[in-house]
């Protein structure tokens, strides 16, 4: 086994931070260790990586200094590098995430991660892939070519870097502009979407050993129902994220027929709103309990009218669903604008009316480009603009 987040090159250190225990446990196995200690190092290991969020293999109290010795001349805990750090007026990060090569011959990548504080949780929106094939006509995202899957390690580490930078792992600092949801028991991370770049169900090994990750209870201790996996509508896959995975889920559905939805969400020629739905049916843990996501983008003058409102709560009929409204989030040269306030109320009221909690998410990180469909790293010329567009708005490590 090679794990593909290790160091491209031999002579490089290999990367823990993000590690599955069976990686952790190969490198035990490459350094020697006897397999009757080996368990005992494993969960040692683990506990500090993710229960402590260790950055030094010398801060390892318990485990012996010749061994530490050893793991720290092969491996080290560093983090990929944050290039740039974006803090918008309301509280939401963005993280520019510069991810080492993977293997021999990849250039590296770099990827976004946007944070988004409320009173009583944190949500931290992951990237599960570099760009997306699917070319959804409203996504940013789906602009860039793909440049590749991110490994199980470096989706990790995306809640990694968010937590140091949050103060969120024992005896970590919070952010000094008090934007952060901080007290008794309240984790600055609460919450995982998997909602940045990518699909995550094109890439599900790495997001299903992610998950396992983050929810080992010797570790980072997220919940599994405080995980939100969305897809554009991977029908083949659904079953087993579900059987898998074991997290909430959430469809793109965005229109209520067949052709206006293959030219919204492209990957609907493939696999209909029909099959689609009838997956949700069977989503393992669906329940009024547990209820499906659809998520609906609001396109002026494309699906924004009462008719589509009602069309889509006949078609939900039957599935324990929420419905979650998403303003267009608009990006230099988008084709759509954003329907008008009173046209989503409008909506949100039939929707509301027939049952159904239909929160409008609240466009948030507008300023730093940071909101839904809107991340792209690779472009400077982007980036460039982007600032020029935003300086003004834009808190950067304010006090
Ligand atoms: N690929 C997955 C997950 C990433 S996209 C998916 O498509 O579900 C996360 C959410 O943001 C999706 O619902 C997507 O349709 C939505 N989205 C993409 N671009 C958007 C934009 N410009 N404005 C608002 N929402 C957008
Ligand atoms: Fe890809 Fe999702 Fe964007 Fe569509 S909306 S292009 S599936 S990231």
């Amino acid at each position: 086994m090679t794990p593909a987040h290790f160091a491209a090159e031999d002579s490089a250190p290999q990367r823990l931070a993000g590690a599955t225990r069976a990686e952790i446990a190969r490198a035990l196995v490459d350094l020697g260790v006897p397999e009757r200690e080996r368990n005992m190092r494993v969960s040692q290991l683990w506990h500090w990586i993710y229960h402590r969020g260790a950055r030094e293999f010398s801060a390892m109290r318990n485990i012996a200094r010749p061994l530490l010795d050893r793991l720290a001349a092969r491996h080290t805990l560093a983090r990929p590098d944050v290039v740039t750090e974006q803090v918008s007026a309301d509280g939401t990060r963005k993280w520019l995430i510069r991810m080492p090569p993977a293997h021999i011959g990849d250039k590296g990548a770099e990827i976004e991660c946007v944070y988004i504080p409320e009173s009583d949780r944190g949500t931290l929106c992951v990237s599960s892939q570099v760009g997306c094939t699917l070319n959804c006509s409203f996504c940013h995202t789906g602009t860039m070519p793909l440049v590749r899957n991110l490994t199980a390690a470096e989706i990790v580490a995306q809640v990694l870097v968010a937590r140091d930078r949050l103060g969120d792992f024992p005896g970590g600092v919070a952010p000094s502009d008090g934007l952060v949801p901080s007290g008794e028991g309240v984790r600055a991370v609460s919450n995982i979407v998997f909602m940045g770049m990518g699909e995550p169900l094109y890439n599900l090994a790495a997001v299903r050993d992610a998950i396992a990750v983050l929810t080992d209870g010797d570790g980072l201790s997220l919940s599994r129902r405080r995980i939100t996996v969305s897809t554009s509508g991977v029908v083949p896959e659904m079953q087993r994220l579900g059987a898998e995975c074991g997290t909430m889920l959430a469809v793109s559905l965005h229109a209520t027929n067949n052709s206006l939805r293959d030219r919204l969400v492209p990957l609907n020629r493939k696999y209909p709103i029909e099959p689609l739905l009838q997956a949700c049916r069977y989503y393992p843990g669906a329940s009024n309990a547990r209820r499906i996501t659809f998520e609906y983008v609001m396109l002026k003058g494309i699906n924004d009218t009462p008719a589509e409102a009602r069309a889509l709560v006949r078609l939900l009929k039957g599935i324990p669903a929420k419905i979650n409204l998403i303003p267009f989030n608009p990006w230099p040269g988008s084709p759509y604008q954003c329907s008008d306030w009173e046209t989503i109320e409008r909506f949100s009221e039939i929707v509301f009316n027939a049952g159904y909690a239909s929160p409008v998410r609240t466009p948030r990180g507008r300023d730093i480009l940071a909101a839904c469909g809107q991340l792209k790293s690779e472009s400077e010329k982007l980036r460039a603009r982007a600032r020029m567009m935003l300086e003004e708005s834009l808190v950067v490590g304010q006090d």
